[in-house]
């Protein structure tokens, strides 16, 4: 948005009428009053040695109807003239000067080196981290109050670059809406940011010098899978063909190996699982190690996290490969903060675990048990909505784990147009039902259109009710890329979230909050 000074000075005087205005601008102990309510977000409002910062709402003139709207501004108020490296429009005070600032890229950046608690930073000391990869990018707030109460820390801004095409966004939007979100929130407390499922040297370079403080590394192009079903003669054969001294440092180090872990179970090789463990992962830990370089040459060593993801193939990762993994990720010295195996079953985008869960609680155990002899994290990857297993998650890891969700916020904030605003969601979701065939080849899903009710028969105030179905929530799960980038619908469908901010706000922390107690997350204090 532009800054006009009619804006800036219509949300001064309403910013006088209630009390929260002086000579040098914002009276920081006037701002928890009813009446600032409708002008600053409390919770940001922040001291910075003599200057005083608040993300401010002020009336959207460009926006009209029945909801008040207002757009957030970033204010800052200083006696003398010390508000460097910011831009905006500036206004002279009886004593110092305040300046109304657009919540830009270079502010974000601004606000990042003056307030240390709005940039991201590495985590891994912490034992439960949250990913909540929000791709709207208003998410942010409603993660954090939900998260505000529990003993969590969040990783705000998580985005694959899957998710920035279908989007069309860019990591520095994703950085600075998070920036935006822990500014307004006042959320002093450690977070990350995650250059999700990167593939090459070049995007862990981008991510990392955007201010990215997470790279889950994404080797699946290199890990061999028709290795798993190969005969073993096949095998046998094939593994001949690798150089004999590495063939004799392998033997050398993992057929005497019998590693007893913590569960009491004893892991070991026989010929034949070494040989076809090596065949699967032996690229795909040299690709690891290609992008963990790449890591190092922009950030130390230690400042940023680095998880290694092997969860997109398709056969269930064993307890030797993963055993395998984190022993040549140690012998290679890369730093894995977590290890992102595939596990038994399905976790499919947005709904609940598929598969048995007393085969989940008994692989999920040997994991854990590896992580822990390890001193990694395990990381649940496509963890929204898996109420099912997410007791045995927080249970067999003692509460030491990363997970990642996403397109359940993506969920809510549909839900919340279909909730206030029937005509628009219809529209939505016919669009969702032409252009589902185009979304589905980026998604493993099981969706049965057939299943999805027909709109003609749902009543306005039931249309929320299609969330609690499994088709119809993947439906408009994975078609959020085509109905973003629609040309008339996307602008629509933003517009309505920025008018339902806050019910949407509502709805991603009770979400989120249901995430955390089912994974047994304690409360903060508790
Ligand atoms: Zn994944």
């Amino acid at each position: 948005m532009s800054i006009d000074m009619q804006t800036i000075e219509g949300w001064i005087a309403r910013a006088s009428e209630a009390g929260i205005w002086g000579e040098d601008g914002l009276i920081q102990a006037e701002t928890g009053s009813d009446k600032a309510e409708a002008l600053v977000y409390r919770r940001s409002v922040k001291q910075s040695g003599k200057t005083t910062f608040a993300m401010l709402k002020v009336a959207d003139a460009s926006r009209e109807g029945p909801v008040f709207s207002w757009d957030r501004l970033l204010g800052i108020f200083a006696p003398g003239d010390v508000l460097k490296g910011f831009e905006g429009q500036a206004v002279e005070l009886s004593r110092g000067k305040a300046l109304f600032a657009p919540l830009s890229h270079a502010n974000a950046e601004a606000l990042r080196r003056t307030l240390p608690f709005t940039a991201p930073s590495a985590l891994a000391d912490q034992p439960i981290t949250f990913g909540t990869g929000d791709r709207l990018g208003s998410a942010g707030p409603g993660h954090l109050r939900a998260m505000a109460g529990y003993r969590v820390c969040p990783v705000l801004a998580q985005q694959s670059v899957r998710e920035l095409e279908l989007t069309g966004r860019d990591y520095g939007q994703v950085l600075d809406a998070a920036t935006w979100a822990v500014f307004q929130e006042g959320y002093e407390g450690p977070w990350g940011a995650d250059g999700d499922h990167l593939k090459s040297e070049e995007w862990v370079r981008t991510a990392l010098q955007i201010g990215f403080t997470f790279i889950t590394a994404d080797v699946s192009d290199y890990i061999r899978n028709e290795y798993a079903a190969a005969d073993e003669d096949e095998v046998l054969a094939a593994y001949e063909r690798i150089r004999a001294e590495e063939r004799k440092r392998i033997e050398d180090t993992y057929l005497p190996l019998a590693i007893e872990l913590d569960t009491g179970e004893r892991i070991r090789f026989t010929r034949e699982i070494l040989a076809r463990t090596v065949l699967i992962y032996a690229e795909a830990i040299r690709h690891a190690l290609r992008l963990y370089r790449a890591g190092v040459e922009i950030k130390a060593e230690g400042a940023f996290d680095f998880e290694l993801s092997v969860d997109e193939t398709e056969t269930p990762t064993t307890p030797e490969a993963h055993l395998f993994v984190a022993l040549e990720a140690q012998r290679l010295e890369m730093k894995i903060g977590s290890i992102a195996p595939r596990f038994v079953g399905e976790f499919q985008k947005g709904i609940d675990y598929i598969g048995d869960t007393e085969e989940f609680r008994r692989t999920f155990a040997t994991h854990a048990a590896l992580a822990r002899h390890f001193g990694h994290r395990v990381s649940v990857h496509s963890g929204s909505d898996k109420f099912s297993v997410f007791p045995i998650v927080g249970e067999l890891t003692g509460g030491r784990f990363h997970i990642k969700t996403a397109g359940t916020h993506w969920l809510e904030a549909m839900k919340t147009i279909a909730a206030h605003e029937p005509q628009l969601y219809r529209r939505l979701h016919r669009a969702a039902l032409e252009r589902f065939e185009a979304a589905r080849r980026y998604y493993v899903v099981t969706t049965d259109l057939d299943k999805v009710p027909s709109l003609d028969e749902i009543a306005d105030a039931d249309l929320p009710s299609l969330f609690e179905k499994r088709d119809s929530r993947q439906l408009i799960h994975i078609t959020y890329g085509e109905l973003l980038k629609d040309e008339e619908l996307g602008p629509c469908f933003y517009d309505a979230l920025h008018r339902h901010r806050e019910a949407y706000c509502s709805a991603v922390e009770l979400h989120t909050k249901h995430h955390l107690e089912s994974l047994g997350v304690l409360r903060s204090g508790s």
